[in-house]
């Protein structure tokens, strides 16, 4: 159960551990002998923009930087904007959490149409975006692609935007298929074992490995060879024990109910029209 309590602690461990702590926009120019011993703190930003700042601050408090990957929606209103500026000027890196293979169907150029104005729009609020994401979506259904994972997938996409590293599809090709990737997907920390490719049909599950609290993710990103990620969604923090505990309660009776709706037609076309609505909880 991560609160912002908790992560304070993780992070003045993290300082204490002499750990180096980096953000993807610096990979590309480290060498892999100091890139194998970076620890890299991600939030996806799916909801809930107040909590991100807030945790930017925290963490700026901390002497800590991370990457925030923000979905394109919050470049609409000019008080998100300038959320997003303000992480930015702590030091933070803003990244891009993309949807475009979902928001489009599956088609391909329109994604590339959707992702190439959402660079210029970051862009114009001065938001330089060097590195993205790809957000999952467990209530969409798809036909023709697997997840929004295909678009770095296809070898027009890192042609058409070579100076982009995502940090999902792409990782592999600077660091290897060893790096540690621990993330709160499921509201436990866990260790994911094939975060590349878990989105296949023919993915075999089972390969993620549930860990303990934070102090065991600084343990193994202490231990482990290569890179650490460690991805914790920001609008999940809470301020208390009680209200963290309230939150995964929520989360476990969606997905119940979700498991039970997609049984039948209706509930399946329900959720997949509502999919997006699975980023709040
Ligand atoms: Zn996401």
């Amino acid at each position: 159960m991560i609160t912002f309590t908790s992560w304070e602690r993780f992070c003045l461990s993290v300082q204490r551990s002499g750990i180096e702590v980096c953000l993807p926009r610096e990979l590309k120019k480290m060498s892999p002998s100091r890139m194998s011993k970076c620890l890299i703190m991600k939030h996806d930003v799916e909801a809930d923009i107040s909590k991100a700042l807030k945790l930017a601050e925290l963490e700026n408090r901390c002497g800590m930087r991370a990457v925030y990957y923000v979905h394109s929606f919050y470049l609409d209103a000019l008080k998100d904007r300038r959320s997003l500026q303000k992480i930015a000027s702590l030091g933070h890196e803003i990244g891009y959490h993309y949807d475009v293979m979902d928001n489009n169907e599956g088609d391909y150029t329109r994604a590339t149409a959707e992702f190439a104005l959402t660079l210029e729009l970051f862009n114009e609020f001065g938001l330089t975006i060097e590195s993205t994401c790809p957000h999952g979506n467990p209530m969409k259904e798809r036909d023709g692609w697997f997840s929004n994972k295909d678009f770095f997938r296809n070898p027009d996409t890192k042609r058409n935007f070579p100076e982009l590293l995502d940090v999902v599809i792409g990782l592999e090709d600077l660091v290897g298929p060893d790096y540690l990737y621990i993330s709160d997907s499921g509201y436990k920390l866990c260790i994911v074992g094939d975060i590349k490719n878990n989105d296949r049909p023919d993915f075999q599950s089972g390969s993620d490995e549930k860990i303990g609290e934070l102090d065991q993710a600084l343990k193994l990103a202490q231990e482990t060879d290569n890179i650490t990620f460690i991805s914790v969604h920001s609008h999940r923090l809470e301020e208390s024990l009680y209200r963290a505990y309230a939150r995964v309660l929520l989360f476990k009776t969606a997905k119940k109910v979700a498991r039970i709706a997609y049984k039948s037609t209706i509930g399946r076309a329900f959720m997949n029209r509502y999919y997006y609505l699975s980023k709040r909880i």
